[in-house]
């Protein structure tokens, strides 16, 4: 990180869809960042919901309600996503908050005081579901060229106010040449690398035929999109920035989905640039989740739902299964019965099992009190693992990451099977058993600690089992020093962290 204090946000969410496990694969990421960037430091996680547009409005005709009126009943629905994850976000915002619509005015305002706004005619087919317009030639049998949607386009005519979008093509590219990192993973580089070389045309960033939006001075609302991307700097405290968030946050690292790449490496950037401000440290477009090998779909019937996913394995378990099962940035498949082998043997079998073990030994030959800290080649193997596990989680390789943790969990449960604790015991060779005890639960700790970010709940669960106070949240740099836990800690073993999950009984 090339600033002290460390700012994450999720694309904020259209309010009328329905949550699903891809907002709360992207939420929980968001998460774990933010906590392991408060292990050295400030750190601000920002989610929230995309509430204007003309699909809002038609929705919330349909449902014979007022536009505020209808996200109001929406938003919460999305902060409970969030909480069922134990997601730990700083702030919500909804764009249909005052001090959003101050941001995008002021925004607004700049850019035209820097002569990149200009007022013209639109003429072009609009999709109202995907709130784009098409050219002509890309519309395909006279539909939506959208693969996914494909519904039927309007033609328009409206007097509207364009962003020289045009105009920072080079800046662009050049920004992209110089910062390969701008862009992750590779093919998203490249994919917005090549829209770069073809042109950029100007953007229309204002819509005069309805007004569920951001008022303009003059008439209009600010065009949807434009209006969605400002929320990173408007949650802030843009531009007054009474609070100093600005100030010290900005800029940050954008958690996307490939599809709304585009927007986020090309236009928002250009945006910022036109009102003089910095643009993103990095934008990390992450990939689809799928069921079994396709795209999760009511239609299809194989959409995992993600309150109930929750609510059956733990969140933590769901957020260890999401993160060790495919590398962030890829498209990946998964199944309830993988998620609940990976429940039952890496967790259930591998780590909760590794901590039941090792107290219910302390208990049973030194009355669950903590030996005095003893030399272990596991200490020195594991030495630099916490900045091992830093590295991998900031450039977002958190099955990397996991991997290491994994190294150390194994090592753990090894030295149990092959020194033998009871067999220490039985012929009294009480010393040895002081150091593998102590081993284990100085082992342990470590990974309440480096698992926190991962799975916070049930380390904190491990932390207070292994007698700790307060939460695993603490200063890496301090607390990942071999030895730190003292001697005569008094243990308490507790409920198995990862009771073992059968399959669904088959209906007949
Ligand atoms: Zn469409």
């Amino acid at each position: 990180m090339s600033k002290a204090a460390f700012y994450v946000t999720t694309p904020i969410f259209y309010i009328s869809g329905t949550p699903h496990i891809g907002h709360a694969y992207t939420s929980i990421a968001a998460d774990i960042l933010a906590r392991s960037a408060r292990a050295f430091g400030p750190a601000r996680a920002l989610t929230g919901t995309d509430e204007h547009g003309q699909k809002v409005a038609q929705a919330a005709e349909a449902a014979g309600m007022s536009p505020q009126a209808y996200t109001d009943m929406l938003a919460p629905k999305w902060k409970e996503l969030a909480a069922a994850y134990d997601c730990r976000f700083d702030d919500f915002i909804r764009t249909t908050e005052p001090r959003h619509a101050e941001a995008c005015l002021a925004l607004f305002e700049r850019m035209r005081a820097n002569g990149d706004v200009y007022q013209g005619v639109y003429e072009g087919w609009y999709c109202t579901n995907d709130e784009t317009f098409w050219p002509e030639a890309k519309l395909i049998d006279g539909r939506c060229p959208n693969p996914e949607c494909h519904r039927p386009v309007q033609w328009l005519s409206e007097q509207n106010w364009f962003f020289k979008l045009s105009a920072y093509r080079d800046r662009l590219l050049a920004h992209f040449r110089a910062h390969p990192e701008f862009v992750r993973p590779q093919t998203r580089y490249n994919e917005m690398m090549a829209v770069l070389e073809a042109g950029l045309d100007d953007l229309s960033i204002s819509r005069s035929s309805f007004d569920w939006g951001i008022p303009l001075p003059g008439g209009g609302v600010i065009y949807v999109w434009f209006d969605a991307l400002i929320n990173y700097i408007s949650a802030l405290g843009w531009p007054a920035d009474r609070d100093g968030l600005f100030a010290t946050f900005w800029p940050a690292t954008h958690l996307i989905g490939k599809e709304i790449a585009r927007f986020h490496t090309l236009i928002w950037p250009a945006m910022l640039w036109s009102a003089g401000l910095e643009i993103p440290e990095r934008i990390f477009a992450h990939g689809w989740i799928l069921a079994d090998g396709e795209k999760m779909s009511k239609s299809l019937g194989n959409v995992i739902e993600p309150f109930s996913l929750a609510q059956r394995f733990g969140a933590d378990s769901v957020r260890y299964f999401l993160f060790r099962e495919a590398p962030f940035g890829s498209d990946f498949s998964i199944s309830v019965e993988k998620l609940r082998q990976r429940h039952n043997s890496d967790l259930g079998n591998d780590l909760g099992n590794l901590l039941r073990r090792s107290l219910a030994m302390l208990q049973k030959y030194r009355n669950g009190l903590v030996p005095e800290p003893a030399e272990s080649a596991i200490g020195e193997r594991f030495a630099d693992l916490g900045t091992l596990v830093h590295e991998h989680v900031t450039a977002m390789r958190f099955r990397e990451a996991l991997d290491e943790i994994w190294n150390l969990v194994t090592a753990l449960n090894r030295a149990i099977d092959e020194q033998k604790p009871w067999d220490l015991h039985k012929h009294g060779r009480g010393d040895e058993l002081d150091a593998l005890l102590y081993t284990l639960c100085e082992g342990l700790r470590w990974l309440a600690i480096l698992l926190y970010p991962f799975m916070p709940s049930k380390s904190d669960a491990m932390w207070a089992q292994l007698g700790q106070t307060g939460t695993p949240e603490v200063r890496w740099d301090d607390a990942l020093q071999w030895g730190t836990l003292g001697a005569g800690t008094q243990t308490d073993p507790g409920a198995p962290l990862f009771p073992r999950i059968e399959p669904e009984p088959v209906e007949a």
